[in-house]
């Protein structure tokens, strides 16, 4: 007999004496096992924890930022064809509506092995009670009032065949008018700004606020969830006693304070109705102040800016040279797009966000191979982005990736790659939304330490990181980029809360006579 590989689209329930399934509830102690160092001693450790996950998925609301723009016009149409199981025609043949490109959607996990030692995959998103993008309903702003409809015609991204069909649905979906300052994007995209929001920064504020608490009521939602997918902007400059502490920049906001950009509002009301809020952008909507808003009030931040394309394979490839033992010494890279996002980012301020953006995301991967790299020493790391109108939403990422290996020798790779921009994020943009409700409903207790009350994880969700170029992390704990431990991170963590023990991959019972 030969042991193989099984799939299974079924729900499962977990057997077990320290996993309990209720009504509304389940429940499962974990032992979590570290190991911690100490001067030559390596100890290994176990911590007791108790996970809580609620059972009952509610109807949740996603409120876009940028709603009219290619991955927010993107991110509607991909939900009504998948609910309406759209199919269409293109010159290649006939195409169904899919989830391709999504974490929660379209991969597998390994649950384990059936008594014959085949592996056996599930869907990930049988691994907990999760929400379906089909059932999300979907709001945002925009500056441009464009309806749906003729913004998805605007961006250019899906075929005509499959427009045709949702343009009737699209065209009925109206963007709230936003909060536009200038100043925080480029200027060319002023003759866009025909949908905004007018009076001081407070009222604008208190709009937004509106606007979430009316879309919530209108639609019966139970949870709304808010995600910035508009333009790049500039960095806002961090300033003592403007936005540093929650105080400070609620107070910054009430004086009309000039440093306070259009995304920092927009986290702030999410933030005060109690929504979380993820940012897809680049730019650093997560002052201090936010941070410190949203750790008060108990809700989820998550950022910055989607990892879609280039980012991801590098992500993926230099993990895989430095833990090959082969030393990456230059990492160039050439983009060039022809959308709306480019138009923004050919504006020096902007841009700067991006590059910055870009530029951390070997960081952990060079330090942690000091057999490679002296204590400061890193790869020679260039980002070039361009706007060529021509090539629309298809960007194209070129990286010439030269690696130090062998008695002095030199490997280089080079890669092109045609990102589709859109259809790269949009999935992404599904993802960040399904775990981050779920992540609204787990609760951890540690076991034998505190008062035995069930916490939530920190208010800036790392879980998030996998799906992020620039991951935010509680302050002061270390950032993960590397792309596979961020996957393992978010599927270990929902496996604990079904008691069961991450994936070793060691398959000892196929290693043993
Ligand atoms: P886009 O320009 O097509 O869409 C952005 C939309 O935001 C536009 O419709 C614009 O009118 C609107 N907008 C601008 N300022 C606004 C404001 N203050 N309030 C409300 N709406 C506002 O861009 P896109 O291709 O959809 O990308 C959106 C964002 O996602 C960009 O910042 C981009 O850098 C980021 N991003 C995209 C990808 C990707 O597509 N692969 C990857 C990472 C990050």
């Amino acid at each position: 007999y030969m042991a193989s590989l099984k799939y299974k689209d079924a729900a499962f329930t977990v057997e077990s004496p320290d996993v309990t399934y209720t009504g509304d509830e389940i429940l499962a102690k974990y032992t979590y096992e570290t190991v911690v160092i100490e001067g030559t001693k390596a100890i290994p450790t176990k911590t007791l924890f108790t996970f809580k996950t609620k059972r009952h998925v509610p109807k949740t609301g996603l409120m876009l930022v940028g709603w009219g723009g290619n991955n927010g016009t993107t991110t509607t149409a991909g939900i009504l064809a998948n609910r309406m199981k759209l199919s269409w025609r293109t010159k290649e043949g006939e195409r169904h509506a899919n989830y391709f490109g999504s974490l929660t959607q379209a991969s597998t996990v390994r649950l384990g092995n059936d008594k014959f030692g085949n592996s056996v995959y599930v869907p990930f998103h049988r691994l907990l009670p999760m929400l379906h993008p089909n059932d999300l309903v979907i709001g945002g702003w925009d500056i441009s009032k464009q309806d749906l409809g003729d913004a998805m015609r605007r961006a250019q991204v899906l075929d005509a065949g499959l427009q045709d069909q949702l343009y009737p649905h699209m065209k009925a979906l109206q963007p709230l008018p936003s909060i536009y300052f200038p100043d925080f994007i480029a200027a060319n995209q002023a003759d866009r700004a025909d949908n905004v929001l007018t009076g001081s920064k407070q009222e604008q504020l208190d709009a937004v606020r509106a606007h979430i608490r009316d879309f919530k009521a209108s639609h019966s939602l139970e949870k709304v969830i808010v995600l910035w997918t508009a333009n790049t902007e500039r960095f806002a400059a961090v300033e003592e006693g403007n936005n540093d502490t929650a105080e400070n920049l609620l107070a910054a906001i009430e004086r009309e304070e000039e440093e306070l950009s259009p995304s920092t509002l927009f986290a702030v009301a999410s933030i005060l109705e109690g929504c979380s809020y993820i940012n897809g952008s680049p730019q650093n909507t997560f002052v201090p102040g936010v941070i410190d808003l949203a750790q008060q009030r108990g809700v989820y931040v998550g950022g910055d800016d989607f990892k879609s394309g280039q980012t991801k394979m590098k992500s993926v490839l230099v993990d895989f040279l430095v833990s090959a033992g082969i030393k990456p010494t230059s990492i160039v890279s050439y983009n060039h797009l022809g959308n709306n996002d480019g138009k923004n980012l050919s504006a020096p301020q902007t841009f700067r966000s991006k590059e910055i953006s870009k530029s951390n995301v070997v960081d952990d991967m060079v330090a942690s191979n000091r057999l490679l790299y002296a204590e400061d020493e890193h790869p020679d790391h260039v980002v070039v982005i361009k706007y060529v109108p021509c090539v629309g939403d298809s960007k194209r990422a070129m990286d010439e990736y030269t690696s130090e290996i062998f008695m002095g020798g030199t490997n280089t790779i080079v890669m092109h790659n045609t990102c589709e921009d859109s259809l790269l994020a949009t999935p992404l943009i599904y993802d960040l939304v399904v775990l981050t409700e779920m992540a609204e409903r787990i609760t951890v207790r540690r076991e034998g330490e505190g008062d035995g009350t069930f916490e939530s994880f920190a208010s800036v969700l790392s879980l998030l990181s996998y799906l992020i170029k620039a991951p935010l992390v509680p302050p002061g704990t270390p950032v993960v980029n590397a792309l596979f431990a961020q996957r393992q991170c978010i599927v270990n963590i929902f496996r604990a809360c079904l008691g069961l023990p991450p994936d070793n991959n060691m398959l000892l019972e196929h290693k043993l006579v």
